[in-house]
């Protein structure tokens, strides 16, 4: 028997598998589920147990565990480390749920409950594909590695400490994330690259204290004219940035993922109408717009605060005011430039008898950016082809995942994003589904890469 009709025959028992995954309540954003979280922790480490690796582990982290596995068959042989998560997003609200999150149902040829598309059903994928290299020739095609974390969908704080401390054991040449997910349904995808993203206040101050506007209008510093006289000096009449050395460092995109972008015939009308936002007259190019999600920084403010905002008037000038901005970058800019080089812009534009600072949200993130020659990169893709029928489009994300980035950081090693899982499966919503055809591709398809990646020395 060979591990693809392994696969074939074993299907069943594969669906009963992500169903046990999924009545496991999962979720990492409210402690409440501290004991649910452990259980599926254990879920993972036994799983991978019965999938025949020699070595489980659970590392502690400040928060939730993450499960290391660890199965050499050749020291010369490549080895892959496969990233996946075992948490979920709450399942709220519930009553837009046509059966319970956590009791999986099969509708239409679709497995339904939460968590199911992110990540339980991508992640089981690879961990009944070790299983059946195990049962049918003793041992995977190559040395793997997983590691699986508990907190992903609560922004991953622990993760990039817990990679760095065990960096020489998660050696590798090659991470294939179970997680992320294909573009759109009918066109086979691969995610090459990821917007990375850095979050801060700024802040500007007048007066020690708030001022009556009849006693003090005219003659007392307003923060909030001010504010949004600096936020103004930020973009230019197109929007794009205009903060010198913004871009700095900035390396130019896969020119396949350009060429992805002129042949997916992207409506821009369609978009403002989804979005429900008025048509821009002219109307910019599709092309235009997809490159602005997906290659080109950004600098969006995402709330402004100071004075008085609840109903009616009050007459005050405010002693402060702030506002909320968030930055998404691309591959070579460094979080901590770009905030440098807004700050700098910032107070050469402060007039004087203002003060301004600025507070950062956390270190931020770099962008994700997979070296278009990697060869694990073309076997994926042709691996995708073969069973999909067309070459999959190298896409980016305008949202960010830090892991590329990270694994890039601490480990040296590019990440392929190899999920059977798609964007339009209302993971995150209710009535979160995976496809079962999904998963039947995915398992041949995880085993067909793994073969090839073993075979490559
Ligand atoms: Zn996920």
């Amino acid at each position: 028997m060979t591990v693809e009709d392994w696969l074939k025959a074993h299907e069943a028992e594969g669906v009963a598998f992500i169903e046990d995954f999924v009545r496991i309540e999962s979720l990492s954003a409210d402690p409440a589920y501290s004991a649910e979280i452990a259980r599926a922790a254990g879920f993972v480490a036994d799983a991978l147990r019965h999938a025949g690796f020699p070595a489980v582990e659970q590392i502690p982290t400040a928060g939730n565990p993450c499960i290391l596995a660890e199965w050499i068959v050749d020291p010369a042989a490549p080895t892959i480390l496969v990233y996946g998560h075992y948490d979920v997003q709450p399942p709220d609200p519930l009553d837009k749920w046509l059966s319970p999150p956590f009791v999986p149902e099969v509708r239409d040829d679709r497995l339904y409950g939460r968590g199911v598309s992110d990540d339980k059903g991508p992640l089981a994928i690879a961990l009944f594909v070790v299983r059946a290299f195990s049962e049918v020739a003793g041992q995977p095609p190559l040395n793997i590695k997983f590691l699986i974390e508990g907190e992903e969908e609560s922004g991953s704080p622990n993760f990039e400490p817990t990679v760095a401390a065990l960096k020489d054991r998660l050696s590798c040449d090659l991470v294939v994330s179970a997680d992320g997910a294909m573009w759109r349904a009918d066109l086979p995808s691969v995610t090459v690259a990821s917007r990375g993203l850095v979050a801060f206040d700024v802040t500007v101050a007048g007066a020690g204290k708030d001022l009556h506007s009849g006693r003090h209008g005219g003659s007392a510093p307003n923060p909030i004219r001010v504010l949004v006289a600096l936020l103004a000096s930020l973009h230019d009449g197109e929007g794009n940035v205009a903060v010198p050395g913004f871009a700095e460092g900035a390396t130019p995109p896969d020119p396949l993922i350009e060429a992805a972008i002129r042949s997916v015939d992207f409506k821009s009308g369609g978009y403002f109408d989804a979005i429900g936002a008025p048509r821009p007259d002219p109307l910019p190019a599709g092309t235009d717009l997809l490159t602005r999600q997906w290659l080109v920084p950004t600098l969006e403010f995402n709330g402004i605060s100071g004075g008085y905002a609840g109903s009616g008037t009050k007459t005050v000038i405010p002693s402060d005011a702030t506002a909320k901005i968030t930055c998404r970058l691309v591959a070579g800019q460094d979080p901590d430039a770009v905030v440098d080089a807004i700050e700098a812009h910032l107070r050469g534009h402060l007039p004087t008898g203002y003060q301004l600072s600025i507070a950062r949200h956390g270190p931020g993130s770099a962008a994700f950016a997979l070296d278009p020659d990697q060869p694990g990169l073309s076997l994926a893709e042709d691996v995708l082809e073969e069973l999909l029928g067309q070459r999959p489009l190298r896409v980016a994300m305008g949202a960010t995942i830090p892991i590329g980035a990270i694994f890039a950081r601490h480990l040296g090693a590019g990440t392929v994003f190899f999920s059977f899982s798609t964007a339009d499966e209302d993971y995150h919503a209710p009535n979160e589904f995976f496809r079962l055809s999904s998963f039947r591709t995915g398992l041949i398809a995880w085993a067909r890469l793994l073969t090839r990646l073993g075979a490559m020395r």
